[in-house]
């Protein structure tokens, strides 16, 4: 009856270009990127309510805890931009995160319809970080604290991976090549799956 809204999540391991890449399905598709990481910075730095209460816990590189992290999702997504879709990047992080998801779209008669997941070799995005961190002069970017991102990623974001491929919504796509390339791998899979780019400005 209605065209498929795309509501999508975007999930890819640290340094695959996974912001860039969720900024430009956000205006292929005309929903908003979400980004919780984005969002609690923001809070974080204008001093706000949560913003103090989130701030010491990533300055320690843990997770927020999911109540206020859950409340916080629901409140973006209730909001008018995203009632035609959106793509989260950075939510859900846990498992408890993905229920939550899955009954606050439920509770609106919605449900979650692709997630896209960029693939990429760890060694080759640990050496494509570590020739920037030398190129940069970020020496606290050591291959060994890069390597350990991407560990983390891979222990923590696999139980998540695994529960959307079961359901059917993963989308593997090579996250190897130029911006470019990479973006129209990703605008394919998702026209392929149903859902319309808006009409582009050219
Ligand atoms: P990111 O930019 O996505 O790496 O997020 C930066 C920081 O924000 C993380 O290290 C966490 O402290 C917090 N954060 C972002 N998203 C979540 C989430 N889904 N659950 C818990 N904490 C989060």
């Amino acid at each position: 009856m209605t065209e498929l809204s795309p509501r999508l999540l975007i999930v890819g391991p640290p340094g695959a270009g996974k912001g860039t890449q969720a900024t430009a399905i956000a205006e292929s598709f005309g929903i908003p990127a979400i980004s919780t990481g984005d969002i609690f910075r923001a809070n974080v730095k204008n001093e706000t309510e949560l913003g103090l209460k989130v701030k010491a816990i990533m300055d320690a590189g843990d997770y927020v805890p999911d109540s206020l992290t859950n409340e916080l999702i629901s409140d973006r997504l209730g909001q008018a931009d995203a009632e035609a879709g959106f793509l989260l990047d950075g939510y859900p992080r846990t498992l408890h995160q993905v229920e939550f998801l899955d009954s606050y779209l439920e509770g609106k008669g919605e449900k979650l319809n692709a997630v896209v997941q960029l693939v990429a070799d760890r060694d080759e995005i640990v050496e494509r970080l570590r020739k920037r961190a030398l190129d940069q002069g970020r020496s606290d970017d050591t291959e060994e604290a890069i390597r350990h991102r991407q560990d983390v990623y891979l222990r923590e974001t696999a139980p998540l991976i695994d529960t959307y491929r079961d359901r059917g919504l993963l989308i593997e796509v090579d996250g190897l090549g130029t911006i470019g390339e990479v973006a129209s791998r990703i605008d394919t899979a998702l026209t392929d799956r149903g859902f319309r780019p808006v009409a582009s400005a050219s």
